[in-house]
């Protein structure tokens, strides 16, 4: 019978993982601290201590049950700080016979399990051979197993059949598929309501004097404070601060989370999804998302819970569909596309960009106020929004050409709930439409105009979104007309954009100088950080080479299929 070692990443945090399932005796279960994956990109350090408090609280739970665990912690001094030779380590030393893993969430470490898996394969492991003691650094390769992580909606396998033949993927057509087969908000086979949609309801902007529900607080016992201490000592130089820790690192704090996101936030979370505060980092928001990811909840029963809520008439349709949209839609349809289209994906860069990352998105040193808050809100929280990242700073890194690479591994470091099998789909593809169009059939690009309406950012700006040029103006407004004359060869066209481009053309000659003269002294003003390693906020790492309005046309509300 086989003795495996069973790998449990940070981010597979379940009872329910595939690879737990029927654990065959003397298995051991092994989780892992180790220096290469909290430094591989700088994350902020509150993705670090929560991912470690998760995976301590989770080990224990696990050893308690019965489980034998083996915990590497960063400071052991046998902890060889690389996540698969510590696994290698381990198997040797409990005389494991195979390594088994989940599928994890990134190519990087699939592509690793695999060559290694390849290796072992190729090296067959003779009885002799394992009778006798390898030359220290000559020890032959142990097998490894991936097997399929389940805790989503679909497989890469599900999403490949749905894609097969189609000429585009939409993620409206993907979502409706799902609903049907979940029946989740299906009545008699219809929709709820009589529509899929309710985006219509869904883009108020803040009213003055609106109050936010507060997020609730959790007790950190002994093994949270360690672990706080340990990341401020061995982290601390990284971008982001961990005074404000909140983050849930239980299941029993996540569901505490999701109670108080059904009762607090649901009813007026469809309502206020796209809009910007100066005050709230949170709005309405669920700040679900790094309990998801880590597996702390699963999909179907937050989805089902929030289902439950319109059920018992507690909160409106537009919100609960809005809500269920993201996580049923939007979460798989980005987990689909990533595994099913890496690792090129990765490569992409249909708009040719060019520009090192702003300096300020590690220092929110601007005086454009939207981004600073945005900016802090991240260094505060490892927390922005979703209209934070995709129409501020993300607007902002399109419209002046950032280059992927660079803004990719901005956001995977710096927010807590950042995995590249979401972030890289959301931020290459849907942000800076780096994929040709593969995602959303136009680029997000708005002017300041946008986010003037949707929040109170701009009355506290030294900047006006209503002026074009001059020393006043947001300079959203000339790098949005900028961006279109620069890329009218590959947008120009896009029948989606053409009201855009004719209002473009309209103008008159010197208005679309000045707009060009306006944009291009700003990006010849804005500091740049050229990549990780050589910025000053970065010292000590190394580049990831991973892999490698007018309400106008602009709006991004009117932008999308679906939304
Ligand atoms: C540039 C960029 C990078 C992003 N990187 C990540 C990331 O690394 N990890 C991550 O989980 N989300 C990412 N997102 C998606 C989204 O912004 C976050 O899921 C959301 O802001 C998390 O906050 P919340 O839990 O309060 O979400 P809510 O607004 O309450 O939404 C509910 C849930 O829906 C899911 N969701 C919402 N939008 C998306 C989306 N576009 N794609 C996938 N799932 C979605 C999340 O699980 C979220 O918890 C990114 C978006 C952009 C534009
Ligand atoms: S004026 Fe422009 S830069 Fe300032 S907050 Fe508004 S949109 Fe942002």
């Amino acid at each position: 019978m086989s003795k495996p070692l069973i790998l449990v990443l940070g981010d597979q945090l379940s009872p329910s993982l595939a690879s737990l399932r029927d654990l065959p005796e003397g298995a051991v279960v092994a989780l892992c601290e180790v220096i290469e994956e909290g430094r591989y990109v700088p994350h902020h350090p509150q993705k670090i201590a929560m991912m470690f408090a998760a995976m301590r609280h989770f080990a224990a739970e696990l050893e308690s049950s019965g489980v034998r665990v083996h915990y590497s912690h960063l400071d052991d001094d046998d902890n060889c700080q690389q996540l698969l030779e510590e696994a290698e380590r381990l198997a040797r030393h409990y005389g494991c016979d195979e390594i088994r893993v989940a599928r994890p969430g990134e190519w990087r470490l699939y592509a690793a399990i695999q060559a290694r898996r390849e290796a072992a394969q190729q090296a067959p492991r003779t009885e002799e051979a394992q009778g006798e003691e390898a030359p220290p650094g000559e020890e032959t390769a142990l097998p490894w197993r991936l097997v399929e992580d389940d805790r989503f909606f679909t497989t890469p396998a599900d999403f490949d059949a749905w894609a097969r033949g189609r000429k585009s993927f939409r993620l409206e057509h993907f979502y409706r598929y799902l609903r049907k087969r979940t029946g989740l908000l299906m009545e008699d086979g219809q929709p709820a309501g009589g529509q899929w949609n309710f985006d219509h309801d869904n883009r108020e902007p803040l009213p003055d004097h609106l109050a936010f529900p507060k997020p609730p607080t959790h007790e950190q016992d002994a093994t949270t404070q360690a672990v706080l201490a340990l990341v401020a000592s061995r982290f601390g130089e990284h971008f982001g601060s961990l005074e404000a820790f909140h983050w849930p690192v239980t299941r029993t704090q996540a569901l505490a989370e999701l109670t108080h996101f059904l009762n607090a936030c649901l009813p007026d979370f469809g309502r206020y999804q796209d809009a910007l505060s100066d005050q709230s980092p949170f709005l309405f928001h669920s700040r679900l998302s790094a309990a998801l990811n880590l597996g702390l909840l699963s999909p179907i029963e937050v989805c089902e819970a929030a289902e439950g809520e319109y059920q018992a008439g507690r909160a409106p349709l537009n919100s609960v569909e809005g809500f269920i949209r993201q996580i049923l839609g939007w979460r798989e349809y980005v987990r689909g596309l990533y595994w099913t289209r890496m690792p090129n994906y990765k490569r992409g860069n249909a708009l040719g960009a060019t520009r090192d990352l702003p300096a300020f998105f590690w220092s929110a040193d601007t005086e454009m106020r939207c981004l600073k808050r945005a900016i802090e809100m991240t260094r505060d929280h490892a927390y922005a929004h979703h209209i934070q990242r995709l129409m501020v700073t993300g607007n902002f890194a399109l419209l002046c050409g950032v280059k992927p690479e660079a803004l990719c591994d901005w956001y995977l470091a710096v927010y807590a709930d950042a995995c590249e099998w979401v972030e890289l789909p959301n931020t290459l593809g849907m942000v800076l439409h780096a994929d040709g169009g593969l995602m959303g059939s136009k680029p997000y690009c708005a002017s300041g105009k946008y986010i003037d309406r949707m929040g109170d950012h701009c009355r506290q700006c030294r900047y006006d979104p209503k002026k074009v040029t001059g020393t006043h103006a947001c300079p959203f407004n000339s790098l949005y007309w900028h961006f279109l004359e620069e890329h009218r060869e590959a947008l120009g066209d896009n029948p989606r954009m053409k009201l855009i481009y004719g209002s473009l053309d309209r103008m008159k000659d010197e208005k679309r100088e000045a707009l060009h003269q306006q944009a291009e002294a700003f990006l010849a003003r804005l500091e740049t950080t050229p990549a990780y390693g050589q910025g000053r906020h970065l010292a000590g790492y190394r580049h990831s080479d991973k892999g490698s309005e007018h309400r106008d046309a602009s709006d991004h509300a009117d932008s999308q299929d679906a939304y």
